[in-house]
């Protein structure tokens, strides 16, 4: 069994034989760490370490599961089920689940997702008269949640005149009251928001010193992986639980720091040798995963930035193709571009779907990739976005299972209390919210009490409430005999909500009620599963935590073949054949949100370096010289970090030749007419050939320092450009006569704004309107 060992180099073996004791692994993407992690609890298990002993904290709970069946294949199966595994929610909800009764919570908590916890701000703000347009529900949300991760609790802000004042200046004096205000509700429903299992266990281990110890004393080894991005709150528990036996040991990548805006905190990495004594340090230098232009190219990414571990990565692989840069005029095409340049790549090297991944910037991205993946026939998975149990539907049917588990879930009561309708209207809802804050008690409470205060509601609505009450009650009884499945399904016919569905017989209902379907097939499934485990039932409230939990990678169950979909957030810690990060331009990637400090810059590097680093064999980046942005056609720049990579290790497929290596679908009027519908559905649309746009000046000046050779714009611009004024009138191909309102930009850049007699303003590029002087 031991010699598993030799299946690491000599820098990889130091950190797993390492005996007791702290210990920290820095090092490169593709380095291994993440393989020393799951080798070195292999280890410690061959070692005779107790398997209930050990606690792996991942970045998702694939990562965990992936984690496990390679240490089940080395250790074997039966034990390799004991280990604590998971990501930090994951772990301490179950925790939580155990003890959390000491903080007044009760074993069968919800976790409000973060849809539930804005709708609840977002109802706070409304009860207390505020102005929805200064507090706003999100930026709310976001602020709360960021307290939260600080350990700043509602009386920690009340006693810190900083914070007070920052608020009061962001015209936002309540804030406060509304953190109160939110802590309370969700108390009282019995719920934990996310960032709650991670305070609250924080809260768990303080105050009771019992507790604290019990845990000490179980989990005597705690492994962490990705260390560079957990915030103050996950730091604080793993140093909690860590203390008694220091048997501490985490692995990470300052480069691949990508969550400061949620309040990762790479000083983490740096304190971790105050924190403890005699820490072991190790290095890894040797990347397994990449190609040499890949590892080198990265490499000259991040030694831009000025604040930084030093590090070293190479690699003994091939050298590999260079670095492949794209452009193209507009998303559609960019996206036409990926989905070809696929297609071309599995027939040439007969590879399957799954080894490819699109990684962008930001989810709203992923439209035109899919719409180009769908025309050819390519499968893929979104990861990320709007999840699947997200989906109003899916989430009408799980907000009735909460509330079997829990009747006092406030967010989930008020989702279904009158969906299907039931003639229980928003003002007695209104009501009894009220009524339950007045009494401090749940909605649900408030119903079954109906008799005993006086709430002016009629007989006819007091008796819908109560059959409402009956019903859920009815649903628990039965939860209390039968599996997640037939209560599911019982539930959703019972309810009436498939019925509901059916009846609207519009294609959108019907897509509803195959969600509804679909969402009772993973819930049989996973009662088979569970079924399996020892210490598991496959009741409804099992599958209701492994929903609340489940990270968006998890659902893939890599039983079919597809094209990966995802952010680069996302994509931390994974690793693909085929890579293509899309929208390389200046203000997506970098983000123009991020732009203001250099640390912010840093970030978004970083983000790049993680981004280049999922690649194994092929990378590919693509800009756009035109892309919709906030339903607007807007000029892109390419992305600085083109630039930054060392020229060597990239070549530019950029045709200025006035060829496609692609044919266009769309006619390049497109660049005339802002018509988003054509564009948005990638509608073939018939007329003039395809020209190649050229470049304006600074495009080219980017160019010029990417490859010299190809910045020499030629070909065959389509350069229409009448001589138009402030005021001419003009006669458009399709849109008809109009009035020129404003003439702006020059050159290739010349637009105008005409007034069209159909009742339109447009902006068109001149260079491509189909435009004449009358
Ligand atoms: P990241 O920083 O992206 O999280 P990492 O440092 O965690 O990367 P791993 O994912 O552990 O790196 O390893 C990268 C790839 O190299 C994996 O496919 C892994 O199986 C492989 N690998 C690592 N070490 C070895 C080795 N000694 N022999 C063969 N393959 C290895
Ligand atoms: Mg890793």
């Amino acid at each position: 069994m031991e010699n598993f060992i030799d299946e690491l180099n000599d820098a990889q073996k130091a950190p797993v034989l390492h005996k007791d004791g702290p210990l920290m692994v820095i090092a490169g993407a593709g380095s291994g760490k993440t393989r020393v992690l799951t080798y070195r609890i292999a280890h410690l298990m061959a070692q005779g370490v107790d398997s209930f002993n050990i606690l792996a904290l991942t970045f998702t709970n694939k990562a965990a599961r992936e984690m496990k069946k390679r240490i089940a294949d080395i250790v074997g199966n039966s034990e390799a089920k004991n280990l604590w595994m998971g990501t930090f929610h994951s772990v301490f909800a179950k925790l939580l689940r155990f003890d959390g009764d000491k903080l007044g919570y009760p074993s069968n908590f919800t976790i409000y997702d973060t849809q539930d916890s804005q709708r609840l701000i977002a109802s706070i703000i409304k009860e207390m008269g505020l102005d929805k347009d200064i507090y706003k529900y999100k930026q709310i949300q976001n602020r709360i949640s960021s307290y939260k991760n600080s350990l700043i609790t509602v009386k920690a802000y009340h006693q810190n005149p900083e914070l007070m004042e920052a608020d009061a200046m962001a015209k936002r004096p309540r804030m406060g009251d509304i953190y109160q205000n939110y802590v309370d509700r969700c108390f009282k429903a019995g719920a934990m928001d996310f960032d709650d299992l991670l305070l609250r266990t924080n809260e768990l281990l303080n105050r009771f010193p019992e507790v604290l110890a019990k845990y000490q004393h179980r989990f005597r080894y705690i492994l962490v992986d990705e260390y560079q991005d957990t915030n103050h709150s996950q730091y604080l528990i793993v140093k909690a639980l860590a203390d008694r036996y220091q048997n501490i040991c985490v692995v990470g990548d300052d480069a691949q720091s990508i969550y400061s805006f949620r309040g990762a905190n790479i000083s983490n990495i740096l304190n971790f040798q105050r924190d403890y004594d005699n820490v072991g340090m190790y290095r890894l230098e040797q990347n397994y995963r990449s190609t040499k232009n890949i590892v080198n190219a990265a490499n000259s990414i991040i030694a831009k930035n000025k604040n930084q571990l030093e590090k070293v990565v190479w690699t003994a692989n091939d050298e590999g193709a260079a670095i492949k840069i794209h452009r193209s005029p507009t998303d559609a095409e960019e996206g036409r571009y990926v989905a070809n340049s696929i297609w071309d790549n599995k027939m040439q090297h007969q590879l399957s779907n799954g080894e490819f991944a699109i990684l962008y910037r930001t989810n709203s991205q992923s439209r035109a990739m899919e719409d180009a993946l769908r025309k050819k026939d390519i499968p893929y998975r979104i990861y990320g976005g709007l999840s699947f149990y997200q989906r109003k539907e899916i989430k009408d049917v799980l907000s009735y299972l909460r509330l079997v588990i829990n009747p006092k879930d406030e967010e989930a009561l008020k989702r279904v209390i009158n969906f299907p309708a039931r003639g229980i209207g928003q003002t007695t809802v209104d009501k009894m919210v009220v009524a339950a804050n007045h009494y401090g008690r749940s909605i649900f409470e408030i119903i079954e009490n109906l008799d005993k205060i006086d709430l002016k509601i009629n007989s006819g609505t007091k008796r819908k409430l109560q059959d409402f009450a009956t019903m859920i009650k009815s649903f628990q009884i039965m939860s209390e005999s039968t599996d997640a499945f037939t209560l599911a399904e019982h539930v959703a016919k019972k309810t009436g909500i498939l019925l509901e569905f059916k009846k609207d017989g519009t294609p959108e209902g019907i897509g509803r009620m195959e969600n509804i379907e679909e969402l009772l097939n993973g819930i049989q499934d996973f009662v088979e599963g569970q079924k399996e485990l020892a210490d598991a039932t496959g009741s409804i409230s099992e599958f209701l935590e492994d929903v609340a939990l489940a990270t968006d990678l998890d659902k893939d169950t890599g039983d079919d073949d597809r094209v990966a979909l995802m952010t680069i957030h996302l994509a931390k810690g994974l690793e693909f054949p085929y890579v293509y990060i899309v929208g390389m331009e200046e203000d997506l990637f970098p983000s123009a949100m991020s732009m203001n400090t250099r640390s912010e810059l840093e970030e978004e590097r970083r983000l790049f370096y993680v981004a280049l680093t999922r690649a194994e064999k092929q990378a590919y980046l693509t800009y756009t010289q035109n892309r919709y942005r906030w339903g607007k056609l807007i000029d892109a720049e390419p992305s600085r970090f083109l630039e930054e990579i060392d020229e060597q290790y990239v070549e530019n497929l950029t045709p200025v030749d006035g060829g496609y290596r692609y044919k266009p679908l769309m006619d390049t009027d497109i660049f005339g007419e802002v018509d988003k519908s054509t564009l948005r559905q990638n509608k073939p649309v018939s007329g003039t050939p395809p020209s190649v746009r050229k470049p304006n000046e600074n495009q080219l000046k980017k160019l010029r320092k990417l490859k010299p050779e190809l910045a020499t714009p030629v070909g065959n611009t389509n350069t229409i450009d009448p001589n138009l004024a402030e005021g001419s009138l003009v006669n458009h191909t399709r849109f008809g006569r109009g009035k020129v309102l404003k003439i702006e930009g020059v050159g290739n850049d010349k637009k105008a704004e005409i007034q069209f007699e159909k009742g339109d303003v447009k902006k068109l590029l001149l260079r491509f309107a189909k435009l004449e002087v009358v």
